[in-house]
């Protein structure tokens, strides 16, 4: 397990900034949750913490390392994303097998930690499974199991269940908020589904054009929001 610390992380593409110097600490086990309209800069943010942008300034610590110019695959994070796409050759089990095996993984290694994500997110009898032959829910699982089999200790997720609908939305997220219990790991979970900040986060983080407009539990932003839009998000109707 990991807390991980944002200090003055900057970013901008060309000449335009679009993330405006974040301070930002997260506790070991810690699930916080980014919200903020379309375009304030969740997933840049996100994609910074994994490695998978660069920043222009500013660090990032993951468990105490400055891991600002490390590679993705250095960070002892996964990622998972809002388009799930899964190899259409390749059976369950492999498509949550492949990225350890192109890692240099050994096949015994691979199948135990299959097996062990499958129990986790009950795919067992569907290993063998084509993805064209799952449910929306069962391929986001799918997705979900190939970030587990990495064994990160941080998960990071972009708006993961966007492409469900309303019904299987409430259930994955039941299913995540399980899988934060089971896994004891830090989570970031980006939505800007005010229902899965409020059920899902021990802190909001609300972001507003590339700057932290208020961070606190999801108690302390809906009874004491500090402005017109945090309240606008997440306040209570007063
Ligand atoms: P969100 O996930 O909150 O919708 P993004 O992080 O995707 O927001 O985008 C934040 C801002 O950065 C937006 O103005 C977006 O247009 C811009 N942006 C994101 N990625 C790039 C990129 N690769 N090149 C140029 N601009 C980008
Ligand atoms: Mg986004």
């Amino acid at each position: 397990m990991a807390g991980l610390e944002l200090s003055k992380v900057r970013k901008s593409f060309g000449a335009a900034e679009v993330i405006h110097g974040v301070d930002l600490t997260i506790d070991e086990g810690e699930f916080v949750v980014f919200v903020g309209p379309s375009g304030c800069g969740k997933s840049t943010l996100l994609r910074m913490v994994a490695g998978l942008e660069q920043t222009s300034s500013g660090q990032i610590h993951i468990g105490g390392t400055d891991v600002t110019r490390y590679e993705p695959a250095e960070r002892g994070i996964a990622m998972v994303f809002q388009s799930y796409a899964l190899y259409p050759h390749m059976s369950v089990a492999e498509n949550m097998g492949f990225g350890l095996k192109m890692t240099g993984y050994k096949k015994d290694d691979v199948d135990r930690r299959v097996k062990k994500a499958a129990e986790i997110l009950h795919l067992e009898p569907l290993l063998d499974r084509k993805p064209k032959a799952l449910s929306g829910g069962q391929r986001q699982r799918v997705a979900i199991g190939r970030a587990i089999v990495r064994e990160p200790q941080v998960f990071l997720f972009d708006e993961p269940l966007s492409n469900l609908d309303a019904e299987l939305r409430v259930q994955m997220r039941l299913e995540i908020a399980k899988l934060h219990k089971e896994l004891d790991v830090t989570m970031i979970y980006v939505t800007h589904d005010q229902v899965e900040a409020m059920t899902l986060a021990d802190k909001i983080v609300v972001l507003h054009d590339g700057r932290i407009e208020q961070a606190g539990t999801p108690l302390h932003l809906y009874d004491d929001p500090d402005n017109m839009f945090v309240a606008g998000f997440l306040g209570s109707p007063r």
